[in-house]
């Protein structure tokens, strides 16, 4: 660790609480962004250009009417242009990122892990969030969210080549490619056998985008861990709903992205403590 590192380590190792209420405001701002995401991407609207309106009246949101959590709330949910009521989706995705950013924060510096982690979590955190409401509703994963989290993870890993438990940035950078292609491979050939054979879709494109961003973040080990736990909690869902409704579980069509979602936050918070469970497969973080 170097210097600058170590001194910020020991601030934060001071003032945890400080720390911690800053990393959730940080986390409240980037779910406002990420609802925009959520709202223009799968319309195909860019998210930097034109200031955020309310989509019946037109009404321009001010500034002060985007302050995370604060906002909605001071608004009582409704839009000061026309009373439209406003979405808590809004208000839900500021607070589940917020709190998310603050559980990974408090994991890596409770474990002395390096603070290079974070980029790669909060990046994770934001696709997972960003996955689960767009897939849930409109049945993909655009790419504009999962290619970006691929490049995310071949960076991460040429500027911190700690986080692949390396020491060589080129080799660090190496190993997030070669997992990307590995993962790319190994998912596409799934989802093609799985439609030839099945005669139905075992993954969507998305997905097996998705799951290879998941590679060139985390490794192969831990993206392995993430598909079987999401199966797991997936196929739980899947016959719970068939049951519910009496219906046969081919008939039921759920989106797998959710899954997925939900299984990378239990990973990137709890893969430590999981893997310190099963026995330690993987050596210490150094
Ligand atoms: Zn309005």
């Amino acid at each position: 660790m170097n210097q600058t590192a170590s001194t910020l380590y020991g601030m934060i190792v001071e003032q945890p609480v400080l720390f911690g209420v800053f990393v959730f405001w940080l986390g409240c701002c980037i779910g406002s962004f990420l609802n925009v995401c959520i709202w223009r991407i799968p319309r195909g609207e860019s998210v930097v250009t034109a200031p955020s309106h309310c989509p019946r009246c037109g009404h321009q949101i001010r500034w002060y009417e985007n302050i995370p959590l604060v906002s909605w709330l001071a608004l009582r949910g409704k839009c000061s242009g026309c009373r439209e009521p406003i979405t808590i989706r809004y208000f839900i995705v500021e607070l589940i990122t917020g709190i998310l950013f603050v559980l990974v924060f408090a994991k890596v510096v409770y474990l002395g892990w390096p603070l290079t982690f974070l980029p790669l979590y909060f990046g994770l955190i934001m696709l997972a969030v960003c996955t689960t409401f767009i897939d849930f509703k409109h049945l993909i994963i655009p790419d504009r969210i999962t290619y970006p989290t691929m490049l995310l993870g071949v960076l991460s890993a040429l500027a911190f080549p700690e986080t692949w438990r390396q020491a060589s940035h080129l080799l660090a950078g190496a190993y997030s490619i070669f997992t990307l292609l590995g993962c790319l491979a190994v998912m596409w050939s799934v989802s093609f056998l799985g439609e030839k054979i099945f005669r139905r879709d075992a993954f969507g494109l998305g997905d097996v985008k998705y799951i290879t961003a998941l590679g060139a973040c985390l490794g192969p080990f831990a993206t392995f861990s993430i598909l079987l736990i999401a199966s797991v909690i997936g196929t739980a869902a899947g016959v719970s709903l068939a049951l519910a409704r009496r219906q046969a579980l081919s008939g039921i069509a759920i989106p797998f992205g959710p899954f997925l979602a939900v299984a990378t936050c239990l990973w990137i918070g709890g893969d430590y403590f999981i893997l310190s469970w099963v026995g330690a497969l993987l050596p210490p973080v150094p």
